[in-house]
């Protein structure tokens, strides 16, 4: 297995990128995490535990409060939110503001010091733990394409999807053209090895990965690279989409994803400051209306 990460760790291209800046190295520690866990997954988790929900699930955080560890300071000062089950919701707020923390949470790579995090009305401390994380779909910020062929990407995490189910996952996220525009299409190596993705790519080969593991909760921290006119109109369909058929908690960075958000949730100093649609907070928040003058795009 560590020979295995340590591979994973070389493809992840290109590595300076990664490195650079502590919050990115953190993303890709968690992505690996992430494999790692699902690597350790027992053979058959889902089909055994139970049949599978595909109910769009509900998040509700109650005066959540976190630190990274004794001697760190408070990242989550009381967060209290709610998404309900369906649609969209956007989380925004400047970098540092505790957003990738909240899905960290949520994953339970890390556990909250007091208050409760609720998913389906139930306590996250309650759920087991592989019966939680297959809820969730998580696209990491700036998500990795792994070594291998396209298909190998999409059904890493989704060994027994169907075929039909891997069309329909191409087909939501747009990603017939970039099919059809490979060599070999989906048997064409990408990636560090083959055939490099560009940003808008690589996110939406992300999200394809996770909706083949079926989500109740899509929870996507966008990335803050640029996207071209296309891509980012691509983007927002594929979000509006998703968010049709299960609950989408996206931290957004950008102007035309919370301008579609059903609510919008802004953090800032270790807590929430207000909550709203798109035309309520500029009308009502001055560091929101501050953000959308600028379309986001802060890091983090
Ligand atoms: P955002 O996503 O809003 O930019 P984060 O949740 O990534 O914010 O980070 C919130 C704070 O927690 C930041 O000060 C960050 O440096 C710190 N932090 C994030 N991840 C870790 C970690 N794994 N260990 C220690 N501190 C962390
Ligand atoms: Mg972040």
């Amino acid at each position: 297995l560590i020979a295995f990460l340590l591979y994973l760790f070389y493809l992840v291209p290109p590595i300076g990128q990664l490195v650079q800046g502590g919050v990115q190295l953190q993303q890709g520690l968690a992505a690996m995490k992430r494999i790692k866990e699902i690597e350790e997954l027992p053979a058959e988790p889902v089909s055994v535990a139970a049949p599978r929900d595909g109910r769009p699930a509900g998040v509700r955080f109650e005066d959540v409060v976190f630190r990274y560890g004794d001697d760190r300071p408070l990242v989550h000062d009381g967060v209290s939110f709610e998404v309900p089950p369906g649609g969209l919701t956007a989380l925004v707020g400047p970098s540092g503001a505790g957003k990738s923390t909240v899905f960290g949470l949520l994953e339970r790579f890390y556990d909250h010091q007091s208050g409760t995090i609720l998913v389906d009305g139930r306590d996250i401390r309650d759920w087991p733990l592989a019966e939680l994380r297959a809820a969730l779909g998580y696209v990491e910020q700036d998500a990795p394409v792994l070594a291998g062929t396209l298909r190998e990407n999409l059904l890493f995490a989704a060994k027994d999807a169907t075929e039909e189910e891997l069309r329909a996952a191409i087909a939501r996220t747009r990603l017939d053209d970039l099919v059809a525009r490979l060599p070999e299409g989906l048997e064409t190596p990408v990636g560090h090895r083959g055939v490099l993705l560009s940003g808008g790519e690589r996110q939406r080969v992300a999200i394809a990965r996770a909706l083949l593991r079926k989500p109740r909760l899509l929870l996507l921290d966008e990335a803050t690279s640029q996207l071209d006119a296309v891509n980012e109109l691509r983007l927002r369909e594929v979000v509006a989409e998703v968010a049709r058929e299960t609950t989408v908690l996206v931290i957004a960075h950008r102007l035309s994803t919370v301008t579609g958000a059903d609510r919008i949730v802004v953090m800032e100093g270790g807590g929430v400051r207000a909550v709203g649609t798109h035309d309520e907070l500029v009308g009502g928040d001055e560091l929101y209306r501050e953000l959308a003058a600028t379309q986001f795009l802060v890091s983090g």
